[in-house]
């Protein structure tokens, strides 16, 4: 058997059909399920996809809610950057008349819809032949062909979505995608495949050549920046002081206490200095226990965060800041560090 009749007699046996995804055919839905999973697993990207398609059924929906509310529901995965982009992107399909795009360039126009998305969408929605590259088709690939090309060259990207192309099943691309999609996430994983039971296994390159962890290769590192955040939970007995985060940064538009951010680790006497020169009007604000620490490790970027819980009997009018009821902070989308901060401080739960 070929390797593409061979993926398609193991996907028919073990493939993931159940996925809600790939219950529908509706470019919308689809559209956010592959935005979901390009930053999370399926398993809770599940429970993100639901609430999203039950909030906002339609791109109209979609396209008429506040970026307030989508980030809201977005909260947790990361990388909002996405979710500001799919709010974009159905008000670009609104302006056009409504109608989802039908044909892979038009897709493609969309904000934030790259190459993959829209092979994506354009393959399970309207099953045009147009073959998936991500990180699990890289991996099988690389392995089973024994593909040295690094992944992360232009040569290397033209060389995959090529191969891709010339191995995808014409007459069933949604059904071939899904399959080495599956394949990659749950045969041929990352660490530790499972070649022995593996149907490919007789004419895989790497499991021959003894490859498997070397493919499939990169050739850059990226570099990775540190940054250093001293965050301030001011509060009184029913508010904590909030600002929304400026365009142009991380977390763009989440809402987060107040921040004073440093070049290098400050020590512990700078940080409580900063924090006197904050509260210097504050008459009786108390900071209320040891300093909360923790790193926060996003794409690129390693966040060291030091949070401190702070009680003012009256809070302070800061510029940018507004005092949120600790019922309404449910409402403002925040960053899961903050989140933990809020928690691990007890901040609002007197
Ligand atoms: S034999 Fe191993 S490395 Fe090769 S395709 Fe199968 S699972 Fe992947």
């Amino acid at each position: 058997m070929s390797f593409t009749s061979t993926l398609l007699a193991w996907y028919a046996e073990h493939g993931r059909h159940d996925l809600l995804w790939r219950q529908t055919t509706d470019p919308y839905r689809i559209w956010i399920s592959e935005i979901i999973l390009q930053q999370t697993r399926v398993s809770q990207g599940q429970q993100y996809y639901e609430r999203f398609v039950e909030r906002f059924p339609t791109v109209a929906d979609l396209a008429q809610a506040s970026e307030d509310e989508v980030l809201r529901l977005w909260q947790g995965l990361g990388y909002y950057s996405r979710a500001r982009n799919l709010h974009a992107a159905a008000k670009q399909i609104m302006e056009g008349g409504g109608a989802f795009p039908t044909n892979y360039t038009d897709v493609r126009a969309l904000k934030g819809v790259g190459p993959y998305t829209a092979a994506a969408i354009c393959a399970f929605a309207y099953g045009q032949p147009h073959a998936v590259v991500d990180g699990n088709v890289y991996r099988v690939l690389a392995r089973y062909f024994g593909i040295t090309t690094p992944i992360d060259g232009t040569a290397g990207k033209k060389e995959f979505a090529q191969l891709a192309d010339s191995l995808l099943a014409r007459t069933a691309p949604a059904d071939y995608n899904s399959a080495i999609m599956d394949f990659g996430a749950l045969q041929c994983t990352p660490a530790s495949p499972h070649c022995e039971q593996c149907p490919l296994c007789e004419s895989c390159q790497a499991y021959h050549q003894r490859l498997i962890n070397d493919l499939p290769m990169k050739s850059k590192r990226t570099a990775v920046s540190e940054r250093h955040f001293l965050y301030l939970l001011i509060h009184d007995a029913e508010h904590l002081l909030l600002e929304r985060r400026p365009a142009g940064d991380i977390w763009q538009g989440l809402y987060q206490p107040l921040l004073i951010e440093y070049q290098a680790p400050a020590t512990e006497q700078t940080m409580l200095d900063d924090i006197h020169k904050v509260l210097h009007n504050c008459e009786g604000a108390v900071i209320q226990s040891p300093a909360f620490r923790f790193r926060h490790i996003l794409t690129h970027r390693i966040l060291h965060l030091t949070c401190y819980a702070i009680h003012c009997p009256t809070l302070p009018v800061i510029p940018s800041l507004q005092p949120v009821p600790f019922c309404q902070l449910d409402a403002y989308a925040m960053p899961r560090a903050i989140l933990t901060a809020i928690e691990q401080l007890g901040v609002g739960q007197d």
